[in-house]
């Protein structure tokens, strides 16, 4: 018995420094795998609630490694921002997502395309200089995605940074909201035109007795705040009829479409158009 539950805890510390490793070494090849392209974008579009017209996009970064395949945000985006890459890493999103745009400009498909903003840029001024800069020489309709714990570390700062954003017509949604430390208070003083409700209250929509409660009092909260709001998580047709009672404003999800390549992007948005 004690044999067996020292290695226990040998095997975990072992994965424990597997992890710590592996976060290390991905930080290190983040730069260059930023500058030699391996990064790419993917698209899913918002639709309003009746999917009668694509409102927007969502723009999601992922990693192409030539050695461990394809690497979601959620294994490296803590890691950019613990190096200080995580700057560098938007800045290239919002330069990619405006030439993308150009594209779908082309096509005939003109839309704001959200970009997420992670919290610690909100005390970046350089970063908020140059984000700003890129958005007004480009023209281009560019949304920022926050979420509400990014706003607490420093307040101040955030909300000011928050309000240049929105002086220069960048659109601001609260992202996940409901799903870190929510603050009325915060709420109150965002200057957000959107709030998006976290698809942890939306997956199971129609099979739990609290979460219809929770997404209905939120879409009535953020509508008396004057706010659109977006169920994100939105898989099964039962889930976007309720949310269609209960006022939500627009969705996404996989029902929709999952998130797609930018020709993906661009042919979903025709077949949209000719329906
Ligand atoms: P998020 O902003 O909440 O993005 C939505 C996530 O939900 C995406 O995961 C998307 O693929 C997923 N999703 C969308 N619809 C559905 C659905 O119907 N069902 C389910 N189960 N999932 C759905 P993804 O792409 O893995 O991104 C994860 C997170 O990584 C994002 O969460 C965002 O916080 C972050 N992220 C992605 N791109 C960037 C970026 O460029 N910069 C920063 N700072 N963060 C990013
Ligand atoms: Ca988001
Ligand atoms: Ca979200
Ligand atoms: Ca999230």
């Amino acid at each position: 018995e004690q044999a067996r539950s020292e290695a226990r805890v040998v095997t975990l510390d072992l994965s424990s420094a597997d992890a710590t490793l592996d976060r290390v070494s991905l930080m290190r090849e983040l730069p260059r795998a930023i500058i030699s392209g391996q990064l790419f974008l993917q698209y899913q579009p918002k639709v309003n609630v009746r999917r009668e017209a694509v409102t927007g996009a969502e723009a999601l970064v992922r990693w192409r490694h030539p050695v461990r395949g394809l690497i979601l945000p959620g294994d490296f985006i803590a890691a950019a921002e613990e190096c200080g890459e995580i700057a560098g890493l938007t800045i290239w999103t919002l330069r990619q997502v405006i030439a993308d745009q150009q594209v779908m400009r082309a096509h005939g498909h003109d839309m704001p395309v959200f970009i997420n903003i992670s919290g610690v840029l909100l005390a970046d001024d350089a970063f908020v200089n140059e984000a700003c800069r890129i958005v007004q020489d480009s023209g281009a309709k560019i949304g920022f995605e926050i979420t509400e714990t990014a706003v607490i570390r420093d307040p101040d700062s955030a909300i000011a940074h928050l309000q240049r954003f929105s002086d220069i017509g960048i659109p601001l949604a609260i992202d996940d909201y409901g799903a870190g430390l929510s603050s009325l208070a915060y709420l109150k003083q965002l200057p957000a035109t959107e709030l998006k409700i976290d698809k942890m209250f939306v997956m199971q929509l129609t099979s739990s007795n609290r979460d219809p409660l929770i997404v209905r009092s939120t879409i009535d909260l953020a509508h008396a705040l004057e706010m659109e709001v977006t169920a994100e998580g939105v898989e099964t047709p039962a889930a976007l009829a309720l949310l269609s009672v209960m006022g939500c404003d627009m969705v996404q999800g996989f029902l929709i479409s999952r998130p797609i390549a930018l020709d993906a992007f661009v042919r979903f948005l025709d077949e949209e158009g000719h329906k």
